[in-house]
C-alpha cells in the first residue's frame, strides 16, 4: 500500500532524503553531505551534479529499504535563490551553481538602487535589490561563462533554482518551478502568474531560459526513476516548507526557524503584503493557481554566533553548553552581543555593520558572554516583532524550529522578551515535514493541508512569558544601546 510520501530536502550543506508515514513519523533516512566551493571571498559555489547525484543516490537508499510501492508521492524542499544552468539537450549543467549566500553580485545591485529602481522592484516581487536573490547571479552567468552564454544563443540555456533543477532530472525534461521558489528571483511579480518580461529586461536575463511557474501542491511532475511512475506533488523552498510544517495556514500565523540564520515568515492571507518596514513579501504557497502570501524577516547570525564562540574563541566546546551557561547566572552582568559578525539582515539591513560586545567588566566571564549570546536571539526577533507590528502582522504567538530551537533557555526567553507564549513542536524537522505535507495533500492522502498537518505534525511544547516588564525593559534599552553604537 502507498502509505508514505518521500521528501527530499536539498540543503546549503547536506541534501537527505527522508520517508515519512501518515502520521509524520520518520520511516526512513538517508543523508549526504555536500561539497562548498568558495573560489574567492564572498563567492560560494555548488556543483549541480553533486547535488542530483546525491539526491538521487538518498532517494533510491530510502526507496529500496521502505520498498518504492509505499511511496504515493514525492515532496521537494530546497536551498532558495541558488541557481542553477543546464543545457537542456543534454540534461548537463553549464557552470558551477551560484548559492543564495554569495555577494559577487553586490556591484550590480547598488548600480541599479542607485538609478532608483529599487522602489519600483520591491513594490512588484516584495524583495529588495540584494545579491540575495536569483536574478542577478543569472546574469552574471551569462557575462561570465562562455558555455552558459552560448547555450543562450543556441536556444539550449535552462535556468532555474534547485528544485528546478531537481524535477528536470527526475522527470526526464520537464522544466517548472514552484512559486515559492519563484517569488525568490526578482522575475516574478508577487500578483503575477509567469516571470515577467519588463523585470527580465531590467536584470538581463532571457525569460525563455526559465521555468513555468507552478503550483506548490497539486500534480506537478512524475517520475519513472523508482522502478514505477510516482507523482511529484509537493514543491517548495525550505522556509516555506517549514512555514506549512508548522501549520501556519490562518492569517498572521507565524514561524521562526533558528540555524544558522534566523528567518521569520507570517502567513498574510490572499492578499500580496506591502512592507513598509524593509521586510520581505513572498509567496508562501500555490494551489490552483490561488496563492497565500507571507512576510518574512531574516536574521543572518543566529545559530553562527554559537560555531564562532565555540570554534574562533574556544569559550565553549559545544552550542548545547550555552543553555548550562545562561542558567549558571542571574544576568549577563551588563554584557550585550550585537551580532553583526556578516552585517544585519532585517529589518536593519545594513551590511556594512559589524559585531559588537558591550559592557565588559572584570566580572565578565563565559558565563555572562554566552548568555548575552543566546539573548542576542531574543533581542533581533523583538526587532522583528516590532516591524512586523509596524506593517500590520502584530504576532500572537510564535512557532519556533531549527536546531537552536532545542535550547530550552533561549526558548523561554524568546516568550519573556516577546511576552508570546513560544510553541515548538517535538519534531524540529519541520522544513522537510513541511514538504512532505505538502506532497501528501497534492496526492490527495489528505483532504486539506490542514488536516495534513494536523495528522502530521505531532505534540509540542509551551513556554510562557513569566518576565518582569521591568527586567525586559532594562533589557530592550541595553539593546537599543549597543545596536545604536556600531
Ligand atoms: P542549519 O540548518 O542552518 O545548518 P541547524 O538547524 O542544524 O542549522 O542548527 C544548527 C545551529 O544551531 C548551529 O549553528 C549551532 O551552533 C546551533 N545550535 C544547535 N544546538 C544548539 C543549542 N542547544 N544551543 C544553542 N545553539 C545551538
Amino acid at each position: 500500500m502507498s502509505d508514505h510520501v518521500l521528501v527530499l530536502d536539498s540543503g546549503t550543506t547536506s541534501t537527505r532524503a527522508i520517508a515519512f508515514d501518515r502520521a509524520g513519523r520518520v520511516a526512513e533516512v538517508a543523508q549526504a553531505p555536500l561539497t562548498q566551493h568558495y573560489p574567492q571571498p564572498g563567492w560560494v559555489e555548488h556543483d549541480a551534479q553533486e547535488i542530483w547525484r546525491a539526491t538521487l543516490a538518498c532517494a533510491q537508499q530510502v526507496a529500496a529499504r521502505i520498498g518504492a510501492d509505499r511511496i504515493a508521492a514525492i515532496g521537494i524542499t530546497n536551498q532558495r535563490e541558488t541557481v542553477v544552468a543546464w543545457d537542456r539537450q543534454s540534461g548537463e549543467p553549464l557552470a558551477r551553481a551560484i548559492v543564495w549566500q554569495d555577494r559577487r553580485t553586490a556591484d550590480v545591485c547598488a548600480a541599479l538602487r542607485e538609478q532608483g529602481h529599487e522602489d519600483a522592484v520591491q513594490r512588484r516581487t516584495g524583495l529588495l535589490l540584494d545579491p540575495y536573490f536569483s536574478a542577478t547571479k543569472m546574469r552574471w552567468m551569462l557575462d561570465h561563462d562562455g558555455q552558459v552564454r552560448s547555450a543562450a544563443e543556441a536556444g539550449r540555456l535552462a535556468l532555474g533554482t534547485v528544485e528546478s533543477w531537481l524535477v528536470w532530472k527526475l522527470s526526464g525534461g520537464l522544466h517548472v518551478t514552484d512559486a515559492a521558489n519563484a517569488s525568490r528571483t526578482l522575475l516574478l511579480p508577487l500578483d503575477g502568474a509567469q516571470f515577467d518580461q519588463g523585470l527580465c529586461d531590467l536584470f538581463g536575463v532571457p525569460r525563455g531560459a526559465l521555468p513555468q511557474v507552478v503550483d506548490t501542491h497539486g500534480q506537478v511532475a512524475e517520475t519513472a526513476l523508482f522502478g514505477r511512475p510516482i507523482p511529484i506533488t509537493g514543491l517548495a523552498g525550505d522556509q516555506q516548507a517549514a512555514t506549512v510544517g508548522q501549520g501556519c495556514f490562518a492569517h498572521g500565523e507565524t514561524k521562526a526557524t533558528y540555524g544558522t540564520g534566523a528567518f521569520v515568515l507570517t502567513n498574510m492571507g490572499e492578499n500580496v503584503p506591502r512592507s513598509s518596514h524593509r521586510l520581505l513579501g513572498t509567496v508562501l504557497m500555490q494551489h490552483g493557481g490561488r496563492r497565500t502570501y507571507a512576510l518574512e524577516g531574516s536574521v543572518f547570525v543566529a545559530g553562527s554566533l554559537i560555531q564562532w564562540l565555540r570554534d574562533s574563541l574556544g569559550l565553549i566546546s559545544s552550542a548545547s553548553e550555552t543553555e548550562a551557561l545562561a542558567r549558571s547566572v542571574a544576568d549577563s552582568g551588563g554584557v550585550t552581543i550585537v551580532p553583526a559578525l556578516a552585517g544585519l539582515g532585517a529589518p536593519h539591513w545594513r551590511a556594512d555593520a559589524r559585531g559588537v560586545i558591550a559592557g565588559l567588566s572584570f566580572a565578565s566571564g563565559r558565563a555572562q558572554i554566552a548568555r548575552a549570546a543566546l539573548e542576542a536571539m531574543a533581542h533581533q526577533t523583538h526587532d522583528l516583532a516590532r516591524a512586523f507590528a509596524a506593517d500590520g502582522a502584530a504576532w500572537k504567538r510564535l512557532r519556533i524550529d531549527g536546531g537552536m530551537s532545542a535550547n530550552d533557555w533561549m526558548a523561554q526567553d524568546l516568550a519573556d522578551m516577546l511576552d508570546l507564549t513560544v510553541e515548538r513542536p517535538d519534531m524540529v524537522e519541520t522544513t522537510a515535514l513541511g514538504a512532505g505535507v505538502l506532497a501528501a495533500t497534492g496526492a490527495g492522502l489528505f483532504g486539506s493541508l490542514d488536516e495534513a498537518a494536523q495528522a502530521m505534525r505531532g505534540a509540542v511544547r509551551e513556554f510562557t512569558p513569566a518576565m518582569d516588564r521591568s527586567v525586559r525593559g532594562e533589557r530592550l534599552e541595553r539593546w537599543g544601546r549597543a545596536l545604536a553604537a556600531i
